[in-house]
């Protein structure tokens, strides 16, 4: 998830109709419709409270959709071999019961290219719906061709849905973004969850220096940057809600100095890892 300029490039026209017409030239066997607590609001104003998902296929009881550029069945074959969908399908129904969550629809949602530009490369989103009987786990780059192993960004993805299936966290339409600080923050809780466990995730002081880097980039003077890094150890692995997290972000300055438009600075802070 990125910030908000971010978000309005992603629901400005042309990507959301590639999809749409792409997808429909693969065959529809299904559509599932979710429904968000958190609408999504258009640049037009236009107030998306549901997305409906076009599922092309079954695989090992997981609902799958295919966004592609190329659409015909060979280059499905080729981008998504068989084999890897159902490895990956069995994968994520494991991890999604490991994480105590038991969706009446577990689906996934392929794409084989990021719609998102500027400085975030996107990894995935993980949206669950309002009656908290779905989870949908979005790849917005091929897993089958990560360089490193992709069940890290299905336990980072199932730990965000877990958050918003256990109603830690709004269901919100994919494209609402959670605050760039907002996310630094989870991401601390969520991945020192994930090492308690013994599962797979991102290093503490990986995700200190991602934090450290954006109160840098936030302009937040050195004594407030210090303190903020403190609670930030802190928040390792502890659960957090949305609430909770606002109010941590109000009390540092983060809230405030977010609203702020952001130097320009490396890219960082990759909202979805
Ligand atoms: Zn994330």
């Amino acid at each position: 998830m990125g910030r908000a300029r971010g978000c309005q490039s992603w629901g400005r026209g042309t990507g959301r109709a590639i999809i749409v017409s792409v997808e429909s030239l693969l065959k529809v066997i299904e559509k599932l419709r979710l429904d968000y607590e958190v609408p999504f609001i258009s640049d037009r104003g236009k107030v998306l409270d549901h997305t409906i998902v076009r599922i092309n296929e079954r695989r090992r009881g997981v609902a799958i959709s295919y966004a592609l550029l190329a659409p015909s069945e060979q280059d499905l074959e080729s981008l998504f071999p068989r084999e890897g969908m159902d490895c990956l399908a069995e994968t994520t129904r494991s991890i999604i019961a490991d994480c105590a969550m038991a969706p009446r629809n577990t689906a996934l949602q392929m794409w084989d290219y990021s719609v998102t530009r500027g400085p975030y490369s996107l990894e995935g989103r993980a949206p669950v719906n309002r009656q908290r009987d779905t989870v949908l786990i979005i790849f917005a780059k091929s897993p089958l061709a990560y360089k490193f192993n992709y069940e890290m960004v299905l336990w980072h993805q199932c730990m965000h849905a877990k958050d918003r299936w256990e109603h830690r966290f709004p269901a919100a339409h994919p494209q609402v973004q959670t605050g760039e600080w907002l996310d630094v923050l989870w991401h601390l809780s969520i991945d020192g969850r994930l090492e308690a466990r013994n599962r797979p995730h991102y290093h503490r002081e990986e995700r200190l220096e991602e934090a450290a880097a954006l109160f840098g980039r936030l302009g937040l003077p050195a004594g407030a940057a210090d303190r903020a890094l403190a609670v930030c150890r802190e928040l390792w692995g502890r659960e957090v809600t949305l609430d909770s997290l606002m109010e941590t972000g109000r009390s540092l300055g983060l809230e405030e100095a977010g609203r702020r438009p952001a130097s320009k600075g490396p890219a960082g802070g990759d909202g979805s890892r």
